[in-house]
């Protein structure tokens, strides 16, 4: 595979240290701005292929194209009402693109939620994903965002950022596409300032490109212009919610020697809510 050094998107800085490695790759820290990434990364035509057939060349092939989530949804819906109440009606008639939509879930979600009278539309780049939102009935395609004409009142970006090879770079073209007053929805893990023994594994490289933490995204988000009026945090869905089950089978693990317990890794990690979701509006330019 064709991989190349780079230099921090954020700071430009190419002072690095190694954090951890998965799968062939590195994942390393920024020095001065403390942006987590992989380094060298896949070649550009990699990275676009991988996202179109849903898989990652490593050591291991990584697929990620999974099935269509019905709890995905209804976890989604609860993030909905947490953000906006029980106003659905804020979303009737309004244009809403999901970019990376994967199988639909939150399409689905804000479906439900404006009761059918919003009009959401999703981008996949996986030709698999795209078919399986098709056959929930849900407005998903795959077209180029460069060409796009359409202005939009909602973007989201769920689990997306962390695959971009530069961020800033699609955030500042896809902020285009917003309406004046159009809001952003974006989320992804707040990670990058953990120790590396307590991050979230796998980190699926070279699936997932890099790792922020808050202060480097809403730092990102300013710089090109958003302001940042929520930001929430929910329990990693990697960490599954602690049951009677699950602690006693785990606790016992700890005990049967050559068993490996999750007990600490994902029931009860140190840093459990670190799924961040930021909702932020441009900045209105003042003349
Ligand atoms: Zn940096």
């Amino acid at each position: 595979m064709k991989t190349q050094q780079i230099n921090c998107y954020n700071c430009s800085s190419s002072e690095i240290q190694l954090y951890d490695t998965e799968n062939g790759f590195n994942l390393v820290k920024c020095k001065n701005c403390g942006l987590l990434y992989v380094n060298p990364q896949p070649d550009r035509s990699e990275i676009e292929k991988a996202h179109e057939i849903g898989q990652h060349r490593g050591e291991k092939t990584i697929d990620v194209t999974g099935n269509f989530s019905s709890q995905k949804v209804e976890t989604y819906l609860k993030i909905i009402k947490d953000f906006y109440g029980e106003k659905c009606q804020e979303f009737s008639g309004k244009k809403w693109l999901d970019i990376g939509c994967g199988h639909g879930e939150f399409i689905k979600a804000i479906e439900i939620f404006s009761e059918g009278t919003c009009n959401i539309q999703g981008i996949e780049p996986n030709v698999y994903k795209q078919k399986s939102a098709q056959n929930q009935g849900l407005n998903v395609s795959f077209f180029d965002l460069d060409k796009c004409e359409t202005k939009y009142d909602f973007i989201s970006l769920l689990n997306v950022y962390s695959h971009l090879p530069n961020p800033i770079e699609s955030l500042t073209n896809w902020s285009n596409l917003l309406t004046e007053e159009g809001e952003l929805l974006i989320q992804t893990g707040d990670s990058a300032d953990l120790n590396s023994q307590d991050h979230h594994k796998p980190y699926y490289l070279p699936d997932h490109l890099s790792f922020v933490s808050e202060k480097i995204l809403t730092d990102i988000l300013k710089k090109i212009g958003f302001n940042i009026f929520q930001i929430k945090k929910y329990r990693f869905s990697e960490f599954p919610v602690p049951s009677l089950t699950s602690v006693t089978k785990e606790t016992l693990k700890l005990i049967v020697p050559h068993k490996k317990s999750s007990l600490f890794t994902e029931l009860f990690p140190k840093h459990p809510n670190r799924d961040m979701w930021i909702r932020a509006t441009k900045k209105i330019e003042v003349l």
